[in-house]
C-alpha cells in the first residue's frame, strides 16, 4: 500500500484514516460506517453547510441583539420545572461582567454544566431588565484554566453529515488534521490555463475552501469547482462515448428519395402534423449517414410517435432491409402489431410478432424469416433480445418507452446488426424528460420532440377530488357508461408486497417534501410545518385501497350492475389479454386496473378515468395514466381521488389539474421528488451527484456540456499525456454504467 505512517508521519490519499493524528480505532470504525476508509475518502466527505463562529469578546462588550461569543466561568446553575419539561439556567461570569444563560427543554444539561466550569457560548443575547440573557446558546465546555484554547477568532465552521458514533466536530478535527498534509497530493486534472479561463480554483484549493474556509466567497467558489468537476466528468464520458460509437461503428446508409417518401406516406391514413414532419426530417438526415443514429423521440401521450417510428422502419424496408420495434409489454407489442398491420395491409412488406408467449414452432418460423430476410418488420418484446434471434440485415431499431428498458438493452439490440454494421436506433418515450435528465442520463442521445398533438383532440380535463365526493364521481361515471362510453378505475396494487413497491414508486414521503421548498406557492402548503427530523416524518399514510378491494366495493356499490373487469401485474399474460380484448371490444364497461395500463393501452371509447388513492402515485405515472383517456374525439376526464384534499400531497396533485403539458408535470416531479427519483435515473445506473444540485447548477451543467463537447472534438479519446488524470478519474466514475470498458 502507498504511504503508511513512517517516523515522519507521511500519509497519502490512499492511507487509512487511522493514520490521521487523533483518529483512533473507535473513530476509524465510525468513519467506516459512513463509507470513509481512506484519507482520500475523508477529504471527499464534504460539509453540508457552514455555521459562522463569532469572534470572542469580553462579556462587557456583548450587546443585545448581536450574534456574539464569549467565555467565562459558570457561577450558578438551576433547573426550573414547568410541567413535564423545564428549563436550565446558568450564570456565566468573566472579569468584566455577567451573562445569563437559559436553555429551554434541556434539563439534562444539569448533569453536564456545573458551577466552576469554564464555558464558551455563542448566541444572540436579549436585554432582560438590567441583565443580558442568551437563550439556547450553543456551548462548548472548555478544559481547565491554563489549558484553554486561544480566544476564538471569527470563522466558518463546516457541518458534516455525521452519525451517532461520530459527530460533526470529530469529523472536522480529522479533516483539519489530514487535509494540510495531503494538499500537495491533490493533483489537479484540469489544465491550469483552462481552469483559469473558467475562473475555477485549483482542486486542492477547492477542497481547502470548503473544509477550512476563510470566507463565504471561498466556500461558494470551492463548491462551484467541485460541482463543475462532477458535471464535466459526466459530460466528458457521454461525449466520449458518443464520439467513440460514431467512429467505431458503421451503420447502413439508407436511401431517401421523393418517391420513397411518397410511398411511405401513402400508407398513413392521415396527413402528418408539422411537429411529426419536423422530427421525421431529423431522422431522415440521420438515416442517410453511415454513423448510427442514436436518437430519443419525446412526445406526449397521443402525440403520434408511432407513425414517425414507422416512417423510419419503412425507410429500411424500402431498401430491402429490416427493422424491429421493441415494446415493454406484450399488450403493447400487440397493439403496435395491430396499428402497423392495419397500415401495411396489402403491401409487400412482411410484418411479424415475436413475444415470449409464442409456441416453439411459431417462434422457429419467425426466427427463420428474420434470419433469411423474408420478414421485413418485426414487433416484439424483450424476446427480440434473446440469443437465437438473428437478422439478415437489421438497419433500424425502435425502442418504445425507454424508461422500461435500460441503457444495456439499447446496446444489446444494437449488436444485432449484420455484417459488422450497427443499426440506427430510435428510442421513443411518452415520459417527458426534463431538460436536466435529458442532458445527463440520456446525454448520449440526440433528442427530437413532437411538441404538438394531432388536430381534432378535445381537451382533456383533470380534477382532484376528495373522497367525500366519491358518490358524485361514480354517479357521473355511470352516466358516461349509459351514454355508451367506457371507463378506467386505477387503484394501487393488489397486495402488501406490491404496495411497498408502489409506495416506493410514489416517492412522496412527507419529509422529502418538507425539506425542499414547495415549488408552487399554493396557500394550502404554507401552513404545514415540516416534519420534525426522525420523528413522524417517515410515517406511512394509512394503507391504500387495492385493486381487489376497489373492485369488490364498486361491484357491490357505486357501479352495481355495470360490467367490470380487472387487470393487474400478477395475472398471467393470457388472462390479462383476454380481459383487455373484452374491454377493447366493448364487452366490459369499466376496467379496474393497476398501473399496468400506464403505458400505451389505446381504447378510444374509454373516456373517463378515476384514480383511487391518487396521492400514492408519482406525477409522471399519473400523467401517463391520464393519457389513456380522451384518445378518441370525445375529450377525456380524469378524476384523481385523494384522501385528504388539504394535505400537502394535494398541492402536488394540483399541478395535474393545472396543466396537461407533460414537460411541466415532469419538471414539477423533479422538484418534488428530487433528480435521483425521476423515472429513468435510477434505472440508468448513473452515479448520484455528490455536490451538484441541478436546481441550482443548471447553468454550470450547460457550461460543462459545451466544454466537454469542445474538448472531445479536439481530443476524442482523452489520450494526451496531460489528460491522463482526467481520463482516469472520468472512467472510474462513469466507465461502468456507460459501458466504456472497450474504450478504456
Ligand atoms: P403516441 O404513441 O405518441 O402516444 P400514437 O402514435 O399512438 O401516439 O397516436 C395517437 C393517435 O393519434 C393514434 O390513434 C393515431 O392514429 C393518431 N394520429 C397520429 N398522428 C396523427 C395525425 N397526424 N393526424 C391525425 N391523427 C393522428
Ligand atoms: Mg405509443
Amino acid at each position: 500500500m502507498l504511504g503508511g505512517v513512517g517516523s515522519d508521519g507521511i500519509i497519502t490519499l490512499a492511507s487509512s484514516v487511522k493514520e490521521v493524528p487523533g483518529v483512533g480505532p473507535r473513530r476509524a470504525a465510525a468513519l467506516l460506517e459512513l463509507g470513509i476508509k481512506t484519507i482520500g475518502q475523508l477529504i471527499q466527505h464534504l460539509p453540508m453547510r457552514h455555521e459562522r463562529l463569532e469572534a470572542e469578546s469580553r462579556i462587557e462588550d456583548v450587546v443585545a441583539g448581536a450574534n456574539s461569543s464569549a467565555r467565562g466561568t459558570v457561577t450558578a446553575t438551576r433547573v426550573v420545572r414547568k410541567g413535564k419539561q423545564g428549563r436550565f439556567e446558568a450564570v456565566l461570569v468573566d472579569d468584566t461582567g455577567r451573562l445569563d444563560l437559559v436553555w429551554f427543554n434541556a434539563t439534562y444539561l444539569h448533569d453536564k454544566i456545573k458551577p466552576g466550569m469554564r464555558l464558551l457560548v455563542q448566541g444572540k443575547p436579549t436585554q432582560f431588565g438590567p441583565l443580558l440573557r442568551m437563550t439556547n446558546p450553543s456551548h462548548e465546555v472548555l478544559p481547565e484554566l491554563g489549558d484553554e484554547p486561544a480566544a476564538r477568532q471569527e470563522r466558518l465552521r463546516p457541518v458534516y453529515p455525521a452519525s451517532a458514533a461520530i459527530n460533526s466536530r470529530q469529523i472536522e478535527e480529522a479533516v483539519a488534521a489530514a487535509l494540510p498534509r495531503v494538499m500537495p497530493l491533490l493533483h489537479d486534472h484540469l489544465p491550469e490555463g483552462f481552469r483559469k479561463q473558467r475562473e475555477l480554483p485549483a482542486l486542492a484549493d477547492a477542497y481547502r475552501s470548503v473544509h477550512l474556509p476563510g470566507s463565504e466567497a471561498e466556500i461558494t467558489a470551492g463548491f462551484r469547482r467541485l460541482a463543475y468537476d462532477e458535471l464535466l466528468m459526466l459530460q466528458l464520458a457521454l461525449a466520449l462515448k458518443r464520439s467513440w460509437t460514431r467512429r467505431t461503428s458503421k451503420a447502413p446508409m439508407l436511401r431517401w428519395t421523393k418517391a420513397v417518401d411518397t410511398h411511405i406516406r401513402e400508407r398513413f391514413p392521415f396527413e402528418l402534423t408539422e411537429a411529426q414532419d419536423g422530427v421525421i426530417k431529423e431522422i431522415v438526415a440521420d438515416l442517410q449517414r453511415d454513423e448510427p443514429m442514436n436518437r430519443l423521440m419525446q412526445g406526449d401521450v397521443g402525440s403520434g410517435k408511432t407513425v414517425v417510428a414507422l416512417y423510419a422502419m419503412l425507410m429500411a424496408a424500402a431498401g430491402g432491409q429490416q427493422a424491429a420495434i421493441m415494446a415493454p409489454t406484450e399488450t403493447l407489442a400487440e397493439q403496435h402489431l395491430r396499428t402497423i398491420g392495419a397500415m401495411m395491409k396489402g403491401s409487400g412488406v412482411r410484418l411479424e410478432l415475436l413475444t415470449g408467449s409464442l409456441t416453439a414452432a411459431e417462434r422457429a418460423g419467425i426466427k427463420k424469416g428474420l434470419a433469411d430476410g423474408s420478414a421485413h418488420l418485426v414487433v416484439g418484446t424483450h424476446a427480440l433480445l434473446s440469443e437465437g434471434v438473428q437478422f439478415k440485415d437489421l438497419a433500424v431499431v425502435v425502442i418504445d418507452e425507454q424508461h422500461k428498458f435500460g441503457v444495456h438493452q439499447r446496446m444489446a439490440l444494437r449488436e444485432k446488426g449484420a455484417g459488422g454494421t450497427t443499426p440506427h436506433v430510435l428510442v421513443m418515450t411518452a415520459t417527458p424528460i426534463p431538460r436536466t435528465v435529458a442532458m445527463t442520463v440520456f446525454g448520449d442521445l440526440d433528442v427530437s420532440v413532437i411538441d404538438k398533438l394531432p388536430p381534432g383532440r378535445k381537451k382533456m380535463i383533470t380534477r382532484v377530488v376528495g373522497y367525500e365526493k366519491t358518490a358524485d364521481v361514480y354517479g357521473y361515471v355511470r352516466q358516461r357508461i349509459d351514454g355508451g362510453e367506457q371507463a378506467y378505475v386505477v387503484a394501487p396494487a393488489i397486495d402488501a408486497k406490491v404496495d411497498e413497491e408502489l409506495w416506493e414508486d410514489a416517492g412522496e414521503l412527507p419529509d422529502t417534501e418538507a425539506t425542499k421548498a414547495p415549488p408552487l406557492s399554493l396557500a394550502e402548503t404554507r401552513d404545514i410545518p415540516p416534519a420534525p427530523p426522525g420523528s413522524g416524518g417517515e410515517k406511512k399514510l394509512p394503507r391504500p385501497v387495492n385493486v381487489a378491494e376497489v373492485l369488490a366495493r364498486l361491484e357491490a356499490g357505486e357501479l352495481k350492475g355495470k360490467r367490470l373487469g380487472v387487470v393487474h401485474g400478477r395475472m398471467n399474460a393470457a388472462a390479462r389479454d383476454a380481459v383487455m380484448s373484452a374491454f377493447r371490444a366493448g364487452k366490459i364497461d369499466v376496467l379496474v386496473a393497476t398501473t399496468v395500463i400506464e403505458v400505451g393501452v389505446d381504447v378510444p371509447n374509454a373516456t373517463v378515468m378515476v384514480v383511487e388513492d391518487s396521492d400514492r402515485f408519482g406525477l409522471a405515472t399519473l400523467h401517463q395514466l391520464r393519457g389513456r383517456v380522451g384518445r378518441g374525439g370525445k375529450g377525456g376526464l380524469c378524476v384523481l381521488l385523494a384522501r385528504d384534499t388539504t394535505m400537502r400531497s394535494s398541492a402536488r396533485l394540483a399541478v395535474m389539474a393545472e396543466t396537461s403539458d407533460g414537460f411541466k408535470v415532469a419538471q414539477r416531479d423533479v422538484e418534488v421528488r428530487g433528480f435521483g427519483d425521476v423515472i429513468g435515473v435510477r434505472q440508468s445506473g448513473m452515479p448520484q451527484f455528490k455536490v451538484v444540485d441541478l436546481s441550482r447548477d443548471m447553468d454550470l451543467l450547460g457550461q460543462a456540456r459545451r466544454d466537454a463537447h469542445k474538448w472531445i472534438e479536439g481530443s476524442p479519446m482523452l489520450e494526451k499525456p496531460e489528460e491522463k488524470l482526467l481520463r482516469q478519474r472520468m472512467l472510474k466514475q462513469h466507465g461502468k454504467w456507460l459501458g466504456l470498458a472497450d474504450v478504456g
